[in-house]
């Protein structure tokens, strides 16, 4: 099959763990590699974000990755790219024009969007994955929503025009359903995890005689590292390592850090928190496996591979029961679940995982199993083309096998 992606923000080539660059990157960088290790042909439309990229790259994975021309070609925040996106529609219609895909897989809304707008006029279907939506973004956020507002009502309606959304867990089918969006419509493919890279064997950071507890993910506050400097207060043995955001040389200057740091000296325990600013995606693994217990603590998240790259590592996993995360971690057998913004039940859930090193293997395998069985990437990309053949005309798929 011929695979468009579109990912009008997120780029497969980007450094993970900055404001705008996580698991949206991650997902659409490992799904089309998985697809284009099946036979399939894929190519990623992204937005250039500078001026030195090239028209085309093709990617070790063998997909390749065009960068469209919309808006200036620096960093631009995603809430304020939707005034380009008529240019990226223009410029998506043209090459779709040219070069028909038989499917198209949009990822976050603004793609959405510009898909539909190119691909209903050549009747080629769209798939939708939001990846986070609007309407939990303004539930949590409130005031400090930075999206759009015309972010909600679009989404609903890219909801509703899409071939079929391709949510990526349980929870985010539930917010769809609410928003009015019928559940016949819909499938569940989850983000997968990259099995070769994590894997219980292989280096681990090294460290002290104290316990570490690790949080990886943007700084952002949504990602709720404060519950986790929180629950050090009645964790005293414990140290703390939150790896994320700008590189280390860079953290003096961003916000989050600082604030981060600041909470964290109020409460006294600064001494036991480290910001390890970005890690490279291929030290990620040793950093997890140096752990005695991942916690992962949002307010909300819409999926969360972080959580799964920990079971993949046999970490055992303290998840705030939010998201995704309620499919993928199971609680009482892969890690445990707490009430989000909880740092009381994050430090009661670490203390028991601490005081017991048979629980922690034993959650520690049984992640690893979970995360080989159900999560490999090849799974993912089988599971996200079984969504495709849905919606793709049977007599497309006959003249390209014939
Ligand atoms: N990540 C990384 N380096 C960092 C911070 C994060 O490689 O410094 C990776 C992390 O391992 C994971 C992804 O970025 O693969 C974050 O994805 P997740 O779904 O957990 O969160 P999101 O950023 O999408 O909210």
């Amino acid at each position: 099959m011929k695979i468009s992606m579109v990912s009008e923000h997120a780029s497969p080539l980007a450094a993970l763990g900055e404001v705008d660059a996580g698991g949206q990157n991650v997902h659409v960088a490992e799904l089309s590699a998985g697809l284009t290790r099946a036979g399939h042909e894929v190519t990623v439309y992204t937005r250039r974000d500078d001026e030195k990229q090239p028209d085309e790259v093709t990617m070790p994975g063998g997909y390749r990755v065009v960068h469209v021309p919309a808006g200036p070609p620096r960093y631009v925040p995603k809430d304020e790219l939707l005034p380009h996106m008529g240019e990226f529609t223009r410029f998506l219609s043209s090459h779709w024009e040219a070069d028909r895909p038989d499917v198209v897989h949009a990822h976050f809304w603004m793609s959405g969007l510009a898909s539909l707008m190119a691909a209903r006029p050549l009747d080629v279907p769209v798939v939708q994955t939001f990846h986070a939506l609007g309407v939990v973004k303004r539930r949590h956020q409130g005031a400090h929503d930075t999206s759009p507002a015309e972010r909600i009502g679009l989404e609903r309606l890219i909801g509703r025009h899409a071939s079929r959304v391709a949510a990526t867990c349980s929870d985010e089918v539930f917010e769809l359903v609410r928003m009015g969006l019928p559940r016949s419509r819909m499938s569940v493919v989850p983000c997968g995890v990259d099995l070769e890279r994590f894997t219980p064997q292989g280096p681990a950071e090294p460290r002290d005689h104290r316990y570490r507890v690790v949080s990886v993910g943007r700084l952002v506050p949504r990602k709720g590292f404060d519950v986790a400097i929180a629950a050090l207060r009645s964790l005293p043995e414990v140290e703390l390592v939150i790896a994320g955001g700008p590189q280390e040389g860079r953290l003096a200057e961003d916000p989050e850090a600082q604030r981060l740091l600041r909470f964290a000296s109020e409460l006294g325990v600064a001494d036991r928190v480290r910001l390890t600013g970005q890690i490279a995606r291929a030290d990620v693994p040793a950093l997890l496996r140096s752990a005695d217990v991942v916690v992962c603590t949002p307010w909300y998240e819409p999926f969360g591979i972080v959580p799964l790259e920990a079971m993949a590592c046999g970490v055992p996993v303290v998840a705030a029961a939010v998201g995704g995360l309620t499919d993928s971690v199971v609680d009482g057998v892969t890690g445990v679940h707490v009430p989000p913004r909880r740092p009381d039940a994050v430090a009661a859930a670490v203390r028991k995982l601490l005081s017991d090193a048979a629980l922690r293997d034993a959650y520690g395998i049984a992640g690893s199993d979970r995360a080989r069985c159900r999560y490999s990437w090849d799974r993912i990309a089988t599971d996200t083309f079984r969504v495709y053949e849905r919606v793709v005309p049977a007599a497309a798929l006959s003249e390209e096998t014939g």
